[in-house]
């Protein structure tokens, strides 16, 4: 027998091992072993059984396993297949899609369960032997049902050394004990029952108890739908039947309350896996998954991997969130995996969002996804108006040209009232366009009607998808005005201006920079919460999950610059729209009407009519059609492949040089395929725009395809006929969210 084994070392290849007879019966797919590797031990999974050594390893001499490190496999055959299909899809190396699958503190070393002495009553000592504090000892131990030793101490005003004198007499066991280490030790958590459902919510869990297993359903809610509830009564069905449940939510809404709300309706069954958990506690929750003894997993996006068994349900909060990607190797989305997993293991997945991704819009529309739609707010409060305030450059000078007229009224009407607000900005990343601040057009790559994206290096304007470039207009191409800027407003400036037009408004800022000390997040957070402050004002991290009752005006300041700013993000309508709605749903949660006020250059955008009217499908509508024009996703799959390394010119020239490969091999493919069809679609190689970091200089080609394994191929092929030489970084991201 022999044992095709994944070593952690990043190589992409299994290697194969003789099994020696007295392990052949023991011997399971999944399992950790301990094999020689070269002059070393090391250690790597059973991925594949095989009876008969094939073709190529038939003139080796192969070595014997050393040992099953875990009788109990690490993976199920099914999870296996899992992360055999996701390392295919990324082009990722199977060892590293199993480091990401299992938590790192599992493996370590001298990872086990903690043991501490408990201590029980043994009953078996004639009192007659005991003195009376011995005798009143071992009664409370017996009436207390034992007890962890350091707790009895406690309780018992008592010492260890007392305890052990009673054991050696044989009065009371002390052993050796796995307690766990609890996340959720010491929180006070109270029970609470299911909440009868309106009638939407009603029919969205229906439609979930009747489609298939292995099928997907997108549960399309606004904000405050009640879509938790509706999460909580379709796991509480499938515990019912014996099965588990995972829930993903997005890192940044991973807050004890949402935990609470798992934990309260379903106790112990609930494991949390959580960035913040200590070694000990992610290795105890993740036995306890194992064990089968927690059926309910709730976690950020590695939850997708939990061993949970009998798995029915998987639940993908807030679907079109970005950081449901990972941003390394492997680069997976874990939404993506979360469908995959439910079609190999029998699970049923739902995917909810108030903002669906295009994708999975795209994937109902298809009939591949079954829909389940809830409108109204389930709690209290309705959803508030969205008022579109336009920014004339002439106008708004009182505001410090940041803030419109009207939204200095609602500002002041909200510090009269003692009532908060809370301000946008909008601001992403690295990638900057040019824009008219006279009429507020950006300049575009003709090609692809994006925006440019500003390279500041040599002062030249670049499109992140064809790779096409111009030099830096003196003017602005629509109005002519020499009015054109690559600089937005940030949060410092908007809170300068806010202090110049409110001098007595108590203002909190949240952005990058005052948040960059560990606490400051929660701490800004909470003292708004507390009511310490009048306005808080940040960028888009503060739109997501937060709740604040007396929060009743919001504001977005540069709405459009999110089209503008995004350089030539493609996603940069879709994102427009989720901050929109997003920051509609902050306001008005409570008794409190609300108003949200969104600025922009251009009140004829259709992306902000429609976001201001919550009118989702028809913002899909037309945004599809762009995207079909343009073979955009989710007409195809677009992937990056990046560049960098320490010298500019070895990125550049293999950039180039890996362009040039991939047109030739994208030319043949076409050539053997349809006339015109576009096999795959290859943009010119372009510095990225995030043009340096960490001393590295970046480069980047823009690969579409209608089919993401075409892409996959045709990057096996290049970087299998050019591999990298030393100091030279490549790789690719498949489905990629980030083109900077
Ligand atoms: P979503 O996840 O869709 O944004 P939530 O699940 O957070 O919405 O629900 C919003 C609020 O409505 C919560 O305070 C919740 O307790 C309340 N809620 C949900 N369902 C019901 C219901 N059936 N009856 C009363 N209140 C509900
Ligand atoms: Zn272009």
């Amino acid at each position: 027998m022999f044992v095709k084994v994944a070593i952690d070392l990043a190589l992409d290849r299994l290697f194969v091992y003789e099994v020696p007879e007295a392990l052949e019966k023991k011997l399971a797919v999944g399992q950790l072993l301990s094999v020689p590797f070269g002059r070393r031990d090391a250690r790597g999974f059973a991925m594949e059984i095989i009876e008969e050594r094939g073709k190529a390893e038939e003139s080796l001499r192969l070595k014997d396993i050393a040992a099953i490190v875990d009788e109990t496999p690490f993976f199920s055959p099914v999870l296996l297949e899992l992360v055999r299909k996701v390392a295919a899809y990324t082009a990722s190396p199977v060892e590293l899609v199993l480091r990401a699958a299992l938590p790192a503190a599992v493996l370590k070393k001298n990872a086990r369960a903690r043991e501490l002495l408990f201590v029980e009553a043994a009953g078996t000592t004639a009192s007659s032997m005991l003195t009376p504090r011995q005798t009143w000892l071992c009664e409370n131990v017996t009436r207390l049902g034992g007890g962890w030793m350091t707790q009895l101490c406690r309780e018992l005003k008592t010492t260890p050394a007392s305890l052990k004198a009673l054991a050696e007499k044989g009065a009371v066991k002390i052993s050796a004990r796995a307690r766990r280490r609890d996340p959720l030790a010491g929180r006070r958590i109270l029970p609470s029952r299911p909440l009868p459902l309106n009638a939407e919510q009603a029919s969205a869990l229906s439609a979930i108890s009747n489609v298939a297993a292995h099928s997907t359903l997108l549960l399309f809610g606004v904000t405050g739908s009640g879509k938790t509830e509706v999460y909580l009564q379709a796991i509480a069905r499938e515990l019912a039947e014996g099965r588990g449940a995972i829930v993903m939510v997005p890192e940044i809404a991973l807050t004890p309350q949402t935990v609470q709300r798992f934990a309260s309706r379903f106790g112990d069954g609930v494991a949390v896996l959580h960035s913040a958990l200590s070694d000990g506690e992610r290795y105890d929750e993740w036995h306890r998954i194992r064990a089968g003894t927690a059926r309910v997993v709730v976690g950020p996006r590695s939850a997708v991997w939990a061993p949970v068994k009998n798995l029915g349900l998987i639940v993908v909060d807030e679907e079109h969130e970005t950081t449901y990607k990972q941003d390394e190797v492997p680069r997976y989305n874990a939404r993506d995996v979360a469908v995959l997993r439910g079609s190999l293991e029998g699970a049923k997945v739902v995917l909810g969002s108030a903002t669906p991704s295009l994708e999975s819009w795209m994937n109902v529309r298809r009939g591949k996804y079954a829909l389940a739609e809830m409108r109204c707010r389930a709690g209290a409060g309705t959803l508030p108006s969205v008022r579109l305030v336009e920014m004339r450059s002439d106008g708004a000078r009182r505001g410090g040209g940041i803030f419109s007229a009207d939204l200095m009224d609602a500002i002041r009407r909200r510090l009269a009232n003692g009532e908060q607000s809370i301000l946008f900005l909008n601001r992403r990343g690295y990638s900057r366009s040019v824009t008219c601040e006279a009429c507020g057009a950006s300049v575009e790559c003709p090609e692809c009607d994006l925006p440019y994206t500003y390279h500041r290096a040599d002062s030249c304007l670049r499109c992140h998808i064809c790779g096409g470039w111009a030099p830096l207009p003196a003017r602005c191409p629509s109005c002519g005005a020499a009015a054109l800027t690559y600089r937005g407003v940030g949060t410092q400036r908007a809170e300068a201006a806010l202090k110049k037009c409110f001098p007595r408004a108590r203002v909190l800022r949240m952005d990058a920079d005052s948040t960059s000390r560990k606490s400051s997040h929660d701490d800004i957070l909470g003292a708004f919460r507390r009511g310490e402050a009048d306005i808080l004002i940040g960028t888009q991290m503060i739109a997501k999950g937060l709740d604040f009752p007396n929060v009743t005006l919001v504001g977005v300041l540069n709405a459009d610059s999110s089209l503008a700013m995004a350089g030539s993000d493609f996603r940069a309508a879709e994102r427009t729209y989720q901050l929109v709605s997003q920051v509609a749903g902050r306001a008005g949660r409570s008794e409190l009407p609300g108003e949200v006020i969104v600025q922009t250059r251009d009140q004829s955008v259709p992306v902000l009519i429609h976001a201001s009217r919550g009118d989702f499908a028809a913002f899909a509508a037309e945004e599809l059609k762009v995207r079909e024009e343009c073979f955009f996703p989710p007409y195809s799959h677009l992937a990056v492949v990046n560049f960098s390394a320490t010298d500019a010119k070895t990125a550049s020239d293999w950039a180039i040089m890996y362009a040039a490969s991939l047109r030739r091999y994208a030319k043949r493919l076409c050539e053997c395929r349809a006339p015109g069809a576009k096999a795959l679609v290859v943009g010119e190689a372009l510095p990225s725009a995030l043009e340096k970091a960490d001393g590295r200089y970046r480069w980047q080609i823009v690969l579409r395809s209608a089919s993401a394994a075409e892409i996959v191929r045709a990057w096996r092929w290049v970087s299998s006929v050019r591999p990298a030489p030393r100091g030279l970084r490549v790789g690719v991201d498949i489905d990629a969210f980030n083109l900077v």
